[in-house]
Order: structure tokens, then sequence, then C-alpha cells
């Protein structure tokens, strides 16, 4: 069950050094689409020693466009798996389709479900049969019911490694691209044992609300974040304007800990 039933039992996940769920924070960094070699190896190199504890990228990307960059695919899983091989950091992806996954699962660590995919109850059943971690995004307009339920799919199928991911909800005023719920952090904490991320980059949708959100977000007793990241921001070929460069995310990983030592 998703829902806690003592107050005793929380979820933890091992994925590569990090206990998620545990003490420790988990940070994911990464660009919002893997675009080359050399782009995820800058990338490792600078935030390996951050520290994140896993990398992201997507290689299938979930457009609002069709006529938009719609990821690399196979070429992209193939530059992930060789920078988690050198950087050995766990790698994080976007899986989109049923006839996607046994080709991302042989790639990846960790499977992302998308916002768009959130209810997309054949995925969610077929990932409850897979042996990796998955990372399950709140829907564009979820309530917490859809939420947990969308994560109980996954668990009763027979994967118990479940981490949720807060994303910023849609709402009335366009200033920020969603608005972060970081009321559903705190009350998911009380109601599920799984694990909490927050994203605060699609939450934004502008680099510089992120740090701060961050910093919020752990404050509110989020487990991890996950934070898109570019060596040339502007460059991005998706989600460009919420991009940090890595000099900002290795500042924004110190700066995160001295508040996660004291709550
Ligand atoms: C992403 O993580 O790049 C992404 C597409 O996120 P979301 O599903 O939250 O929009
Ligand atoms: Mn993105």
């Amino acid at each position: 069950l998703a829902l806690k039933t003592d107050s005793l039992s929380k979820t933890q996940i091992q994925i590569g050094n990090a206990v998620v769920g545990g003490t420790d924070l988990f940070i994911v960094g990464g660009p919002c689409s893997v675009e080359s070699r050399e782009q995820m190896e800058a990338v490792a190199s600078r935030l390996v020693s951050a520290p994140v504890q896993a990398l992201r990228g997507g290689v299938y990307k979930p457009r609002t466009s069709p006529y938009d960059f719609q990821g690399l695919g196979l070429e992209g899983l193939e530059i992930l798996a060789a920078v988690r091989d050198r950087s050995g950091l766990p790698v994080i992806t976007e899986v989109m389709a049923v006839s996607q996954i046994d080709e991302i699962a042989s790639y990846a660590d960790v499977l992302q479900v998308g916002s768009r995919n959130m209810q997309n109850f054949d995925l969610l059943k077929a990932l409850g049969r897979v042996d990796k971690p998955i990372l399950l995004k709140r829907g564009l307009a979820a309530t917490l019911e859809e939420f947990v339920m969308a994560a109980e799919y996954i668990l009763s199928h027979g994967n118990p490694n479940v981490m949720l991911c807060e994303r910023g909800i849609r709402s009335f005023d366009t200033h920020t691209r969603n608005v972060l719920d970081l009321g559903a952090v705190v009350a998911l904490k009380q109601i599920t044992h799984l694990p909490i991320l927050v994203d605060p980059s699609h939450a934004a949708g502008k680099r510089e609300l992120v740090a701060d959100l961050s910093r919020a977000a752990i404050a509110a007793g989020a487990d991890g974040l996950l934070v898109e990241c570019h060596p040339e921001p502007e460059q991005s070929v998706s989600d460009a304007r919420q991009a940090l460069s890595l000099d900002d995310m290795v500042a924004l990983v110190d700066s995160i800990r001295p508040i996660a030592t004291a709550i």
C-alpha cells in the first residue's frame, strides 16, 4: 500500500550510493534532454563532486509540439550508460510507453514517469513488473489522491520502489510555468511512506526561481530534488529558460547542506 499504515515504516530505496528516503538527500541534476556525449560528460564531470547523487536526461521527450525535438532515443540511452559507467553516478530517464520499457530498463538505473503519463495505467501496471526504481511525477492537474493511487498501481503490480515527485501544478497565474505545491510535499509525507522529491525547474519555468524553491522544498521535508542544468543553459534544446548553469547547480547543492542538517 502507498498509504502509511503505521508511523515507522518508510520506504527506502538504494540507488547508486544513496539511500533515498533515508537521512541523506537525493539530488538529481542534468539537462532536460540528452543532446550529445560531450554535453553529458561536461555535466557529469562537474556534478560528480558537487556532489549530486544521480544524473538525469530525457531521451524520449513528451513535447507539446510534435515539430519540436523528440529526443535522441537509443543513441541517448547509450550516452547515458557510458556517462554512468565513467562517473559512477546512476542515471534517470523518462519512459513514455510500454513498448520502451525493456530497452530503457537495460540502460537506465531509474525509470521516470512524466506528468503527462501519471495516469497511463497500462504503463504503470507494466512498470510494476520492472526490477528498477520508478520516479513518478505528479500529473499536470492531479489531486493527491490521484497521485497516490497512480503510485499504488505500480506497487500493487509488484514494484515497491516508487519515489513521488512534485513538479508544480496548473493554476491561473502565468507568471510561473506551474505552481509549486509545497503543501503537497508536507501532506504526502504524512499520508504515504514513499520518498518525495521536488522538481523546482518544471514548477518555476524560470532559472532565477529555482534555487530559492529548492531550499524551500528541503525545508519542507522533501527527500531530494530534480533540477535541470546544462553546460550552456541558453543553448538547451528543450526547457532552456529554466536550466541552471553548472556553476549555479554546484552553488545550489552547497547552499542546501546547512538546511538539510538543520531540519
Ligand atoms: C522532464 O522531467 O523533463 C519532464 C518532461 O517533466 P514533467 O513530466 O514534469 O513535465
Ligand atoms: Mn524538462
